[in-house]
């Protein structure tokens, strides 16, 4: 017989873990039983994109929404022992960003920024190259012609610690947890739910569901007619190996945007880098058009045979990494891999409720969401139960924005109205 669970996760990334954890721990302050929260997960607890998350979690956003977001859940990461009831140790050196210095000395985006950020209580700002020389490594180049700005509260995580804690999380919390259990469909009833779902081990019943199941949303919940458009942007990674003589020197996150690239230290000696994604809506939209594996990117990209790095992109990271740290002469190849990020066409999250299934909530990231886990954790409760600050500030994120209108306008930047297949099929 199926059994009953009164939620059900798919998707046993970080979003779908802290979700579970939250309304888990909902279910026992009311007196019930946390059992009765069950994570599904087709491969292993933390083994989709949540394997390749680089562990930072930096609050200055440009979306004043998601900025309002980050800070709420970075004061939670502060706290995540009391609230996941795991041990976890973040390394507190902040970030500097870097950009090249316009005619005014400064950026105006980023000066815009500073101002925006205040008023919500961010710590972002602009400070002089002696200030951003006294913060940086000696071995990092910095050049009079930058502009610095400093973000003293950003975090930085060891990944492995981190999914070593999800799992003692889950443990620890009584969650009834599915490991190598795919979702693969869904049976509705008459008003509409999804009440029970179909996995490749059992049948589960439950009252709701979360989607949790980041870039593979949209080929799963293609089975109950939902069009979810998420799609998927490669980016690659590399660790350089440097010497352990310098090991002991801390160093802030380097937002890189003259080179376009992060760096961090990692684990024993290593500088971790990876490209940021892209923000234009040219990009984006092309991101979608010319993927037509978008539906199935996300397994593709994952598969082993997909995730090794090229010679040419292993050397432009190489000139990258070069340009801002003096002391790599002749680069030490760690490791390397290449991944993506789960895109939106609008680079914004979908949450909340599904306007066309009652019982379907989605927390879906849009690339930077490892950050965002504790606070779309405590989102979901707050959904699937009575409500309350965090839920009012998931309505700005509502999948339901996305209608005919958006999404035609949204195509129509691809390449321009002029080389769409329907002026092209009238001028035939
Ligand atoms: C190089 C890189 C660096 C990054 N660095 C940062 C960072 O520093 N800070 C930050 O905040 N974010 C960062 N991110 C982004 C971050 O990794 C993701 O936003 C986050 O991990 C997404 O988590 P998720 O739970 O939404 O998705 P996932 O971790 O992808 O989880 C989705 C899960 O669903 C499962 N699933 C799929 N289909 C099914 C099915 N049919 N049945 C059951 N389960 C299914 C998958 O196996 C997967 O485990 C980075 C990403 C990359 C690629």
């Amino acid at each position: 017989m199926a059994k009953k669970f009164h939620t059900v996760i798919v998707g046993g990334g970080c979003l779908g873990i802290a979700s579970a954890l939250s309304i888990a721990r909902k279910i026992k302050k009311n007196g019930g039983d946390p059992s009765s929260v069950c994570l599904v997960e087709k491969m292993v607890l933390g083994g989709g994109l949540t394997a390749r998350h680089s562990g930072i979690v930096r609050v200055a956003n440009a979306d004043s929404d998601a900025a309002q977001l980050a800070k709420i859940s970075s004061d939670m990461w502060l706290n995540i022992e009391n609230i996941w009831d795991a041990e976890l140790e973040a390394d507190r050196h902040g970030a500097i960003w870097i950009a090249k210095k316009n005619e005014n000395n400064g950026n105006t985006k980023w000066d815009l920024l500073e101002q925006q950020l205040k008023s919500s209580n961010i710590r972002f700002n602009s400070i002089s190259y002696d200030k951003a020389r006294d913060l940086l490594p000696g071995f990092i180049n910095i050049s009079q012609g930058e502009t610095f700005y400093h973000e003293p509260d950003a975090l930085q995580y060891d990944p492995a610690e981190v999914r070593r804690a999800l799992y003692e999380a889950v443990r620890r919390s009584q969650i009834t947890l599915e490991e190598k259990t795919e979702v693969l469909s869904f049976r509705r009833s008459s008003s509409g739910k999804l009440t029970e779902i179909v996995t490749s081990k059992n049948v589960l019943k439950c009252d709701h569901i979360i989607n949790a199941a980041g870039a593979w949303s949209p080929a799963i919940f293609a089975k109950v007619g939902l069009s979810i458009p998420v799609s998927v942007e490669p980016v690659y990674v590399v660790n350089w190996l440097t010497s352990l003589a310098e090991k002991k020197v801390t160093m802030p996150i380097i937002a890189d945007y003259v080179n376009r690239a992060y760096f961090r230290s990692w684990r024993d000696g290593e500088i971790h880098m990876h490209q940021p994604r892209k923000r234009a809506v040219q990009e984006t939209s092309t991101a979608f058009a010319e993927n037509p594996l978008a539906v199935l990117g996300a397994d593709f990209i994952n598969d082993p045979s997909n995730q090794a790095i090229g010679y040419s992109q292993n050397r432009v990271y190489e000139d990258i990494a070069k340009q801002r740290f003096g002391n790599i002469k002749q680069t030490i190849f760690s490791s390397g891999y290449r991944s993506f990020f789960d895109i939106t066409p609008d680079l914004r999250f979908i949450l909340g409720p599904d306007p066309k299934i009652p019982n379907l909530i989605h927390c879906l990231g849009s690339g930077q969401a490892f950050k965002y886990a504790p606070a779309f954790g405590e989102m979901m409760s707050e959904f699937v139960f009575e409500g309350g600050k965090l839920s009012d500030l998931g309505k700005n994120f509502s999948i339901d924005r996305f209608n005919s209108d958006f999404m035609e306008n949204f195509w129509k930047r691809v390449s321009g109205a002029e080389y769409s297949l329907e002026t092209e099929g009238a001028s035939l």
